[in-house]
């Protein structure tokens, strides 16, 4: 082991109650999309990042009874007894590295549909829940607020039972029955669990005081709670009632877990905050208490954990999204390896798979969520015993993925890259307003392949389909990418745009990248509905431009909302002075005005501007490959990967690189995988 001092101190043991991590490295909650339906998968995941170094793997959050249930999201059960052994799957194989389990108990209140149960949800008041659902939580009366302080002890027993070495109760994210309880918009009872700030925190403090004196002796017990709204006066506030309810409560948990809320603050993105941004609300709590506290920040710099340390502010690095994106991350620390840190992107790709309910994935990390599924591990990879020559054509997230599995794998690699430096798209987006940390994706693939012994980087070779041919390899993967289209070809036009004869310049995102000048009034046409379409026009507007953005959905950006980011996304476009149009799709282009007509009632209006930037789809690049295809048996593999195969997120580019790679070794059809089978019985 060759240990740097300089961060010795982040490998310091840190007692927490009864038991002790063996470093400050904690990844607290995470959802997964796996959840109660994928316990193995879920094991399996968990096991890879106490494997990888972190001294606390903890779940996402635990449902704990059937009145609080968000079905269809997947997060994690422990209703009764017949969920122990799922449970006892993660904590073995977490404690199987020497590590500690923690289980975040959860009861949604607000935030509960109750969709599976059916049962009403409840919460402090009558209030409607949080999403938007025809359904109404009622307010708890005190029979309830009985059951529901024994629910948590019952889920603490069964928490012990299973293994687990730290209990949280929750109390963050504006998800939880518990915060709501503190919040005077969601709480106006006016008996003792409401009015004063000792009223509203009574149930938190009960329901801590009863888990611990359940299962104190042998758990520690740990309190997640959101100390700052980040509403103003409107919200709860770190240096007002935050602080109050810390240090009232002080000396009962045995670990203070300390964020922001609501979801989107505390998992913001690397558009909107940078590393280390929860400080100036959660750096008091060490002041007040006078137990160990663990706060996120997206940290992946080591010296800024040290300095976390070293200042006081904290005593664990908390991380979600830095374990997702590395889970060797502590390790790598430990042993000097810095430069193969895969740093997080702050993309929160891993957090939408949450909210459209799928299996979790990660744009730095392909193995994320495959450990089990697949039996993929972040760091190991076989050799294999037949090393063939491989070419990899096109060094943008896919290729230099693909390239660098290969090579892991013990395949020698000839990377050609049509340009003068790799990453393909990255290197245009990355120069975009909140877009700079997508270029980790191709530095770390990049100073992984300058070390790597067996690849061979050819920049400014483009390759034809002749060149291919004349190198006689036979293991061929195709990734050149593709272009965004300019005939508006999108969802909502699936035959493109209609444009006059003498139309305005039309231009697409990478006419930002060319040097290709853009100027005056810019209409941006966003039919893809991810992040691309606002941040064109935020690049716009830096470039002097005067920017109205036209979208056929109902909203900027729309997706992001499953990344937590539409609502800050359309703000500040708006307070950029974007003018932003929706509901419009454009139904011709024509010289000095585009018509426009809406999508709901066909009506049409004439909006004047001197250029058109569409986002509307891409075009795959896949002319090579399919010129290749003509001579297949010059080939025993000639595979297309990444955005030349299907275009997508750089999430999926970077997965379809590794995929090919992987099938390579295990020469297996490549959509092989386990899956989870729910068991028939009681
Ligand atoms: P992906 O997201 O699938 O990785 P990108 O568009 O980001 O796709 O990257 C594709 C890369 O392939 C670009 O860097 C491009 O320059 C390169 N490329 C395209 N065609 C060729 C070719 N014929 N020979 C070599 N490189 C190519
Ligand atoms: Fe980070 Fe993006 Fe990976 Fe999430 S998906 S861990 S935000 S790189």
């Amino acid at each position: 082991m060759s240990q740097s001092s300089e961060f010795d101190v982040l490998f310091e043991p840190v007692p927490i109650g009864p038991v002790t991590a063996r470093n400050r490295f904690f990844q607290v909650p995470h959802c997964t999309g796996l959840g109660h339906a994928n316990p193995k998968a879920e094991a399996a995941l968990r096991g890879v990042k106490a494997e990888g170094g972190w001294a606390v793997v903890c779940t996402q959050e635990v449902e704990i009874h059937p009145s609080s249930e968000i079905s269809p999201y997947l997060e994690g059960r422990l209703w009764d007894d017949k969920d122990i052994p799922a449970h006892a799957a993660m904590t073995d194989a977490v404690h199987e590295h020497g590590s500690l389990a923690g289980i975040e108990l959860a009861h949604n209140g607000l935030h509960a549909t109750n969709l599976y149960s059916r049962v009403p949800p409840m919460g402090p008041s009558d209030r409607p829940v949080d999403l938007y659902h025809p359904v109404q939580a009622r307010a708890m009366n005190l029979n309830d607020i009985k059951s529901f302080k024994q629910w948590h002890v019952d889920a603490a027993k069964r928490s012990r039972t299973a293994g687990y070495d730290i209990v949280y109760v929750y109390a963050g994210h504006n998800m939880s029955t518990l915060q709501h309880f503190l919040l005077t918009r969601f709480n106006d009872r006016s008996d003792a669990y409401g009015g004063s700030i000792e009223n509203r925190m009574r149930l938190l403090k009960e329901t801590l005081s009863d888990v611990r004196d359940a299962v104190g002796g042998d758990c520690a017990v740990a309190l997640r709670l959101a100390v700052d709204e980040l509403l103003g006066d409107q919200g709860l506030q770190a240096q007002d009632e935050g602080a109050e309810i810390v240090s009232k409560l002080a000396d009962i948990p045995d670990l203070w877990d300390v964020n922001v809320s609501g979801w989107d603050n505390d998992s913001a993105t690397a558009r909107f905050e940078e590393e280390g941004y929860q400080e100036p609300y959660t750096a008091f709590v060490k002041k007040l208490v006078n137990k160990p506290v663990v706060g996120v920040g997206r940290f992946t710099s080591p010296s800024a954990m040290v300095s976390q340390v070293k200042r006081g502010v904290l005593d664990f690095i908390g991380a979600a999204r830095p374990s997702i994106a590395d889970p060797f991350l502590p390790n790598k620390i430990r042993d000097g390896e810095l430069s193969s840190i895969r740093e997080c992107i702050g993309c929160n790709i891993c957090v939408s798979c949450d909210n459209i309910i799928a299996p979790i994935r990660c744009t730095q990390n392909p193995t994320m969520g495959e450990e089990w599924k697949r039996n993929w591990h972040p760091e190991r990879s076989d050799q294999t015993d037949k090393p063939e020559q491989t070419l990899v054509i096109g060094a943008g997230p896919a290729g230099l993925e693909c390239a660098l599995q290969l090579s892991r794998h013990g395949y020698p690699v000839m990377l050609a890259e049509a340009t003068r430096e790799v990453g393909g798209r990255l290197l245009g987006e990355s120069s975009l307003p909140g877009l700079s940390s997508y270029r980790r994706v191709r530095d770390y693939r990049q100073q992984q392949l300058q070390v790597a012994p067996n690849v061979e980087l050819l920049l400014d070779n483009s390759l034809s389909s002749q060149d291919v041919l004349d190198t006689g390899i036979r293991r061929v993967f195709i990734a050149t990418g593709s272009r965004w289209c300019t005939s508006g070809l999108g969802r909502q036009h699936p035959r493109g745009l209609k444009f006059s004869d003498k139309c305005m310049p039309v231009f697409t995102p990478e006419s930002l990248y060319d040097g290709t000048a853009v100027n005056g009034h810019v209409l941006v046409y966003d039919d893809d509905h991810y992040y691309l379409g606002g941040v064109v026009a935020e690049e716009l507007v830096r470039r002097g431009c005067s920017v109205t953005l036209v979208t056929p959905a109902n909203c900027v950006s729309v997706w992001t909302e499953n990344t937590l980011e539409q609502h800050k996304i359309q703000s500040r476009l708006i307070k950029l002075g974007v003018s932003i149009v929706t509901s419009q799709e454009i139904s011709l282009v024509d010289k000095e005005h585009v018509e426009l007509a809406c999508v709901y009632s066909g009506n049409n209006k004439k909006l004047i501007a001197d250029a058109l930037m569409l986002v509307t789809s891409r075009v795959p690049d896949n002319g090579l490959y399919n010129e290749l295809t003509e001579h297949q048996k010059s080939f025993d593999t000639l595979s297309l990967v990444g955005d030349a195969l299907a275009p997508s997120t750089v999430a999926a580019a970077v997965y379809s690189g590794h995929l090919a790679a992987r099938s390579l070794y295990t020469d297996e059809d490549s959509n092989l995988f386990i899956r989870e089978m729910a068991l028939v019985g009681n």
